[in-house]
């Protein structure tokens, strides 16, 4: 916790999974200042347990801690948090490949206030749990994505940029539809345009034709993933074109693939994209596509260090 006067940290302490104690006045709570991390930690070909990227998600939850007036915590607090929060649930990390323990770092303003202002004070809560692929059907089951028309899920100069709270409860009810009409999840317009794709409810987009890889830019409306920032070096590194650009969904339709990447999802091969009641299959049902394939397997061995580490992304735990 950290009064928000001093903006001095204390050292936290390991407790059981349980209720957190709150004001109904916690600010968090009436007005919303909370942003949180996605991360996971994996039983690797080494024989020990490892994050990735850690260092990331830090410097995610500092920018998002800024961008909502919140004391962010320091970075060597938030990883110790974080790899003490592992270490005490080893044993739910599951078997190499069987899945992996997901780590949920969550910042919220929990000192009680009446008025609109930020917290008195501020909360970091690290909680995890054992977890296996995302999407229904298993990891490279290609998903079914439906092109939201009705919503938008952040716009320019607002909060998209961030990983806070407060971007997911809007769209939920996007998502549930899509999901009841039989796809995996929906695809995000710009909300200027209505023409360019931004991202998926928990991941970010890529489409592929040929050797080039496109994938939309940051401009503050989507969350800069980890996943992303990484795959795009990993494509790099592989002979790939990777280009930040605007996507329109035309584009997306006439591609010859597209997928979605993130903590959760990892890579994502999409099998068919719908959008105004047309729809796009990319290759054969049910198959992976190859690049979506390729990326995959080259960051998940990087992950869980059955490939050499060249980027030095991977951080052992114990
Ligand atoms: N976009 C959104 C909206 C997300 O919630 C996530 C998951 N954190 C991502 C993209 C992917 O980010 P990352 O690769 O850091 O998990």
């Amino acid at each position: 916790t950290c009064d928000a006067q001093d903006k001095q940290w204390s050292n936290g302490e390991l407790q059981p999974y349980g209720p957190l104690p709150m004001y109904p006045s916690a600010q968090s709570l009436n007005y919303g200042q909370a942003v949180f991390e996605g991360m996971k930690a994996q039983r690797s070909a080494q024989g020990r347990v490892v994050l990735f990227r850690p260092d990331c998600n830090a410097q995610r939850m500092h920018e998002g801690a800024e961008r909502l007036s919140m004391v962010p915590p320091p970075e060597d607090l938030f990883l110790d948090a974080v790899k003490q929060t592992v270490a005490a649930n080893i044993d739910f990390v599951p078997p190499q490949g069987k899945g992996s323990l997901y780590v949920r770092p969550l910042l919220i303003g929990s000192g009680p206030i009446l008025g609109l202002g930020p917290a008195p004070s501020y909360t970091l809560v690290v909680y995890c749990a054992s977890v296996g692929s995302y999407f229904k059907g298993g990891q490279l089951t290609p998903i079914d994505l439906l092109v939201e028309e009705r919503f938008h899920r952040s716009a320019p100069g607002g909060m998209g940029g961030t990983k806070c709270a407060g971007n997911y409860s809007p769209v939920l009810v996007t998502q549930l539809a899509a999901k009841k009409e039989g796809y995996s999840d929906v695809v995000y317009l710009d909300a200027k345009t209505d023409t360019f794709l931004e991202e998926v409810s928990s991941c970010n987009i890529f489409v592929v034709k040929g050797k080039t890889i496109r994938t939309p830019p940051l401009q503050g409306t989507i969350l800069p993933g980890v996943t992303r920032r990484s795959v795009i070096e990993l494509a790099r590194s592989r002979g790939y074109t990777v280009e930040e650009v605007p996507v329109t969904v035309e584009e997306a339709m006439q591609s010859d693939e597209v997928f979605t990447t993130g903590t959760a999802v990892v890579v994502s091969p999409v099998g068919s994209l719908t959008y105004q009641g047309k729809r796009k299959q990319y290759g054969e049902p049910g198959q992976p596509s190859p690049v979506a394939l390729e990326l995959y397997d080259q960051l998940t061995g990087l992950q869980q260090e059955r490939y050499p580490d060249p980027f030095g992304w991977v951080l052992p735990v114990c």
